[in-house]
C-alpha cells in the first residue's frame, strides 16, 4: 500500500510518499512560494539525487499536480503513475471536540474543518485548500484527515477547562485543545516499543520542543494533559511565542502602546519568547552560539525555556503520581545536548538522572539516563509524517467496517 502525505501551509505544501508493506519513504518533497514570484519544487526521491527547480505555480492545485508529476516522473519519479496512490493523508491543524481520531474525508468533515477555521485562522483554511486539490487531482482515492489536537481528546475537564463561565466557555468553544498530538503520540508508541513494556502500562511525559513547543502527560496512551491550549500560544516559552503570561499583560499592553486586537495577537505570536528576551534570535542554534560566547540574553533566554519545561515536566509527574519514562522529540528535543541536560538537571528527588555522557546523542533513538535513574530519559525522533501514513491506512482499511 502506497500512502502520499500532504502537509498544506499558506504558501507551501510539503509531501511524502510512503510505502506502508515497509514503512520507508519513497520520495519526500517541498514546493514553496506558491502563488508567488519565484515559486519552486524540492524533490528528494529516495537513493537518488536531490533535485530543486523554479518554474511557476499559480496555486495549490497545480502544486498538488506538480508533486504527482513530479513522483510519476520517468527519470526521478519512483510510482509508475497515480493509480499506485491507495490513499492521502492530509494534516489538518484543528479539530476542535469534534474529532478525537483520524477520519476519512467526506463533505461534512470538510465542513467542520472550514467552521473551526474560526479557532485555527493561520492553519485550517490553507489544509482545506490542500485537501481540495487533492480532491481534484486523486478524485478516486480516499482522503484522510489526521488532526494534531485529536490525541488530547482524552483530557479530563479538570485539565481542559478555563475557569472562566462555563456556558460561555461551551458556547465559543473556549477549552484547552492541545496541539502536535500527532507527534507525541508517535513518540509515546515508540517509547513502548522501545521498552519493551505494553504503552497501557506506562506513564510517560512527552516533551515536543521545536520552533512550537509543548510537553504531554500521557498515561495508558492517552494524553491526560498538555501545555499548549485554546490555541499554540499557551504552556511554554517557545521560538518567538510568549507561552504563559498573566492575561492581565495582554490588556495592559493594548491600553498602554494602542495595540489593537491584530496586533497584540502578531506580538504574543511573533516577537515574543527567546526571540523577545534574547533580542538576536528565535533559533536556539543561534542561542547556544552566542551564550557560548557570553550574550547575556541569550544565556537567559535559553535559561527560561530549560526551567519552563522543567516547571511542566514536575507538574506533569504530579498530575500522573510518578513516570516511566521522560521523552524529548523535536528540532531541539532531539539535537540540543546543553538544553536536555539543564532541563535534567537536579531532578532526583523525581527519580530523574541523566548521563551527561550518552546525553550527547543528536538526531537519534538513544536511552540517556544514568544507569541508576529510576525514570528512563529517551531521545526519539519525531515522524509526524509517518504517523499520518499509519493513521491514513488504518481508517482506509477500516472504511466500511462500521
Ligand atoms: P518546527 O517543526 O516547529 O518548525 P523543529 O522541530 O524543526 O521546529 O525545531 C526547530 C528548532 O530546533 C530551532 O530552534 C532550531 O534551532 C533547533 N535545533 C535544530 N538543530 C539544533 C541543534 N543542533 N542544536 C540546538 N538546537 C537545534
Amino acid at each position: 500500500m502506497k500512502i502520499l502525505v500532504i502537509n498544506c501551509g499558506s504558501s507551501s505544501i510539503k509531501y511524502r510518499l510512503f510505502d506502508m508493506n515497509t514503512e520507508t519513504v519513497l520520495a519526500r518533497g517541498l514546493i514553496e512560494r506558491i502563488g508567488l514570484e519565484g515559486s519552486r519544487i524540492n524533490h528528494q526521491p529516495a537513493g537518488k539525487q536531490k533535485l530543486k527547480w523554479e518554474e511557476p505555480i499559480p496555486d495549490h492545485r497545480v502544486a498538488v499536480q506538480k508533486a504527482l508529476r513530479a513522483l510519476t516522473d520517468t527519470r526521478y519519479g519512483v510510482i509508475g503513475d497515480m493509480g499506485e496512490i491507495d490513499g492521502v493523508g492530509h494534516r489538518v491543524a484543528h479539530g476542535g471536540d469534534k474529532f478525537s481520531s483520524s477520519v476519512l474525508i467526506d463533505d461534512e468533515v470538510k465542513k467542520a474543518i472550514r467552521e473551526l477555521s474560526e479557532l485555527a485562522p493561520l492553519h485550517n483554511p490553507p489544509n482545506l485548500v490542500g485537501i481540495e486539490a487533492a480532491e481534484k487531482v486523486l478524485p478516486d482515492v480516499p482522503q484522510v484527515a489526521v488532526f494534531d489536537t485529536a490525541f488530547h481528546q482524552t483530557m479530563p475537564p479538570e485539565a481542559y477547562l478555563y475557569s472562566i463561565p462555563y456556558d460561555l466557555g461551551r458556547r465559543y468553544g473556549i477549552r484547552k485543545y492541545g496541539f502536535h498530538g500527532t507527534s507525541h503520540k508517535y513518540v509515546a508508541q515508540r517509547a513502548s516499543k522501545l521498552m519493551g513494556r505494553a504503552l497501557e502500562e506506562l506513564k510517560l511525559v512527552t516533551c515536543h520542543l521545536g520552533n512550537g513547543a509543548s510537553v504531554t502527560a500521557i498515561r495508558g496512551g492517552q494524553s491526560v494533559e498538555t501545555s499548549m491550549g485554546f490555541t499554540p500560544l499557551e504552556g511554554l516559552t517557545m521560538g518567538t511565542r510568549c507561552g504563559d503570561i498573566d492575561p492581565a499583560v495582554v490588556t495592559f499592553l493594548m491600553e498602554k502602546k494602542q495595540m489593537t486586537v491584530q496586533e497584540v495577537n502578531e506580538f504574543l505570536n511573533k516577537e515574543c519568547g527567546v526571540l523577545g528576551i534574547s533580542g538576536i534570535s528565535s533559533d536556539f542554534r543561534d542561542l547556544e552560539e552566542a551564550a557560548a560566547r557570553g550574550h547575556e540574553r541569550a544565556q537567559l533566554a535559553l535559561k527560561i525555556f530549560a526551567h519552563d519545561v522543567k516547571k511542566y515536566v514536575g507538574a506533569y509527574v504530579a498530575v500522573l503520581n510518578g513516570i516511566d519514562a521522560l521523552v524529548f522529540t523535536a528540532g531541539i528535543g532531539e539535537n540540543s545536548p546543553r538544553i536536555r541536560e539543564e532541563i535534567c538537571k537536579e531532578m532526583e528527588y523525581l527519580g530523574l538522572k541523566i548521563d551527561l555522557d550518552k546525553n550527547k546523542v543528536m538526531g537519534e533513538e538513544k536511552e540517556i539516563s544514568a544507569a541508576d535513574s529510576r525514570v528512563k530519559i529517551w531521545v526519539i525522533p519525531t515522524n509526524e509524517e509517518l504517523m499520518i501514513a499509519r493513521d491514513t491506512r488504518e481508517v482506509i482499511e477500516n472504511r466500511g467496517k462500521m
